[in-house]
């Protein structure tokens, strides 16, 4: 089974890429279990991964674009993270926030996935979106200068445009 999973992005991203190029990857079942096989994660019920999979995916879209999304979706993401609370740990180094399950199973698994879509949405890091031809991959820019999700996008972008600027000199103004 072959998925658009980059290996570097948190699962709520690895998990909303899952729609892309016009194709739902966890289409069936099997898909869904082979996903979260691949990325490492416990299996959970199909209709609630892709139920929670599209909110992310939709939230996601209109984060980057900078619009408001449907409340319905907002209200599905939050029902999913409730079962993980977060919770303060104080080491030597300082605080840390930590993810607690107050569920287990499938619950606990999409909990934690809800809640790092939420940290996502709403946190310090850069949510973005590969523009490379062909490709519409979510990403969390955790470099300034990073534009793709891989740098095989970043090649095959730069030569687009190389191709383009031969193409046509005269627009080079
Ligand atoms: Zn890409």
């Amino acid at each position: 089974m072959d998925f658009p999973i980059l290996g570097t992005e948190p699962h709520a991203v690895e998990l909303a890429n899952t729609l892309h190029g016009g194709e739902d990857h966890l289409r069936t079942r099997q898909r869904v279990d082979g996903w979260f096989a691949r990325v490492g994660l416990p299996a959970v019920d199909a209709g609630s991964a892709r139920v929670l999979r599209d909110a992310v995916h939709r939230l996601f879209t209109a984060a980057v674009a900078g619009v408001s999304p449907d409340r319905a979706d907002v209200e599905v993401v939050n029902g999913f993270s409730t079962p993980t609370r977060l919770e303060l740990a104080w080491s030597a180094s300082g605080p840390v926030a930590r993810h607690r399950d107050t569920a287990t199973g499938g619950a606990a698994v999409l909990g934690r996935i809800a809640a790092r879509a939420i940290e996502l949405l709403a946190g310090p890091d850069a949510l973005r979106r590969c523009t490379a031809p062909g490709c519409s991959l979510f990403f969390v820019r955790n470099h300034p200068r990073r534009r793709w999700c891989h740098p095989s996008c970043g090649h095959r972008d730069r030569q687009a445009r190389y191709h383009r600027r031969r193409r046509r000199p005269e627009v080079s103004r």
